[in-house]
């Protein structure tokens, strides 16, 4: 089966590839179709981003398209930063100033305030217009300065319930196993499972 990564974010490929590592699946990026048009995520929830980046992709390549949108949600900021997540800190923002705005706004928020959780939404879209969705969760606190070289986004400031160790002091493996991505990517698996054991018999 052929699938067509919606991302261009390298680390979510690189992700993506090794939580599918195994099934018989042959991975195609945006860099395998380079007039793919770029999807503008203005929708307001994950699921609406997901399911617009799957559908374009599906579309154009005439193969089925997985897309992931995601982002963190602090509760003690009504869950912000929310889809706005890659794009917190303005236009120029980056990694480094999403995580010093997110610092700054949460300055006076005491630690037992300081709870959050990564959401991750993928959307498979088939060229024929239908669309699944499935999602994964990831709690924990944001943390007072950055900790970890690992990982990418919020990584740094994310401390998963349960651990004293943020996701970017976390091998690939470890993250994998309780992330927000790779919760809904294991919904993914089981998912395409049924569906190649179906087309089997
Ligand atoms: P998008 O899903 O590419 O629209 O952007 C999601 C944004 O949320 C990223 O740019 C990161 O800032 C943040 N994010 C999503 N997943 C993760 C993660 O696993 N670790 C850290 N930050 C993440």
């Amino acid at each position: 089966m052929d699938i067509v990564l919606a991302t261009r974010n390298k680390k979510k490929i690189e992700e993506i590839k090794r939580i599918t590592a195994g099934m018989a699946i042959s991975i195609f990026t945006l860099d395998d179709f380079l007039g793919c048009p770029d999807v503008e995520e203005d929708g307001t929830t994950f699921e609406e981003n997901a399911i617009k980046k799957a559908v374009t992709v599906a579309r154009y390549t005439g193969k089925p398209a997985l897309a992931d949108d995601s982002g963190l949600e602090v509760y003690a900021l009504s869950g912000s930063p929310g889809t706005l997540s890659a794009r917190y800190a303005g236009e120029e923002a980056n990694d480094e100033k999403n995580i010093e705005k997110l610092l700054y706004e949460m300055r006076l928020i005491v630690e037992e305030k300081r709870k959050a959780r990564f959401i991750c939404c993928i959307a498979i879209a088939l060229p024929t217009g239908s669309v699944n969705t499935f999602y994964g969760y990831s709690e924990g606190r944001i943390g007072k300065e950055p900790k970890g070289f690992n990982g990418f986004g919020y990584d740094p400031i994310f401390y998963p319930d349960g651990y004293s160790r943020t996701f970017a002091e976390m091998n690939d493996e470890e993250k994998d196993a309780i992330s927000h991505r790779g919760r809904a990517l294991s919904e993914v698996q089981r998912y395409l499972r049924e569906k190649m054991d179906f087309s089997k018999s």
